[in-house]
């Protein structure tokens, strides 16, 4: 019998994760595949591993990866992929904003032979101005800056075949964006869209820092274009600085108050690009030092062998 795996990381979820449950629950009950739902305790401080793992103790078919601290969401989507054992992973968010009643659906397109069924968020509820503004400028600028396809408006909600997960179980990077390397990975994409609903309860776990590193991640991780960027307008400067020479040449009074505006610009300019390549030289030192991407505490109900 075909099983399908729903991965669903957790960070401070107390107020959510019995409804995440029942639900996805009910919606796999009439699904006729076997299942396992996958919850990663991503080193929440409430109460969230305690109800998690009463729920894993009445229900086999629930699996739960507890954390040693918090690692952050796509390190925990990453533990989800190297432990389900379905034929066929969905991967969504403990809030609800992600419907589960969505997955019959996707298995409908997977059932048509494509290999990664993506959400693609048609509205997004309850969501600040901020973010949604942010949000879309981002996406925007990640396609203008990466070559590979990395569709609009998606988060990481979807279902991915097992031959997906796979591949992105092969790669071992540090500072994961996984929704990149599933582009990268190939295959056949399609989209079913949905409204994003506002969360069923409790905070957003993404603070302005996590939503910072997610997005460098997602262009650093898969784009040099940024290191070009510098490249690019270091050269503009310079024959900015070259024109300027010459236009002068003749008036002494000019070229004896070089204005302090520029040098202060080209100051600023220069230490922009030595950030830009600091990222680079950080997610470098990250993997040289070859440590693990996460640090299990515990299990509960998994037959995997820990990794
Ligand atoms: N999450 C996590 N680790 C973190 C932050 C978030 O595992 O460090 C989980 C969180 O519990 C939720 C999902 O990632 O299941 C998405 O988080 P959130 O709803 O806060 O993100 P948003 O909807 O604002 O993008
Ligand atoms: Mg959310």
């Amino acid at each position: 019998m075909t099983k399908i795996s729903v991965v669903v990381p957790l960070y401070n979820e107390e107020k959510v994760i019995n409804e995440c449950y029942t639900r996805i629950k009910n919606v796999l009950s009439g699904i006729s595949m076997s299942h396992e739902i996958i919850f990663v305790n991503d080193g929440s401080r409430d109460k969230t591993e305690a109800l998690a793992r009463s729920l894993a103790e009445n229900d086999g078919d629930l699996k739960l990866i507890n954390f040693s601290r918090n690692f952050g969401h796509q390190t925990a989507i990453t533990a989800g992929l190297d432990f389900c054992e379905g034929d066929v992973v969905v991967i969504m968010d403990a809030d609800m904003q992600d419907p589960p009643e969505l997955i019959p659906q996707m298995i409908e397109k997977w059932r048509e032979g494509y290999e990664v069924v993506y959400g693609k968020r048609a509205q997004r509820r309850g969501e600040s101005a901020f973010k949604l503004i942010t949000a879309k400028i981002f996406y925007r600028f990640l396609k203008l800056m990466t070559s590979i396809d990395i569709p609009l408006d998606t988060g990481d909600f979807r279902l991915i075949d097992k031959k997906v997960v796979k591949e992105i179980n092969k790669m071992r990077e540090n500072n994961r964006y996984v929704r990149g390397l599933m582009s990268f990975a190939g295959f056949k994409h399609v989209s079913v869209e949905y409204i994003r609903q506002e969360r069923f309860a409790g905070e957003a776990k993404y603070s302005l820092s996590k939503m910072l590193k997610l997005a460098s991640d997602g262009i650093i991780s898969f784009s040099n274009r940024p290191l070009k960027l510098s490249y690019i307008l270091g050269s503009i400067t310079c024959l900015g600085a070259v024109i300027y020479f010459f236009v002068n040449l003749y008036r002494w009074e000019a070229m004896e108050k070089l204005p302090y505006t520029i040098l202060l610009l080209l100051q600023g300019f220069i230490l922009i690009c030595i950030g830009i390549l600091g990222e680079y030289v950080g997610r470098i030192y990250d993997e040289c030092k070859g440590r693990p991407i996460y640090i299990i505490k515990d299990t509960v109900g998994l037959s995997k062998p820990e990794k």
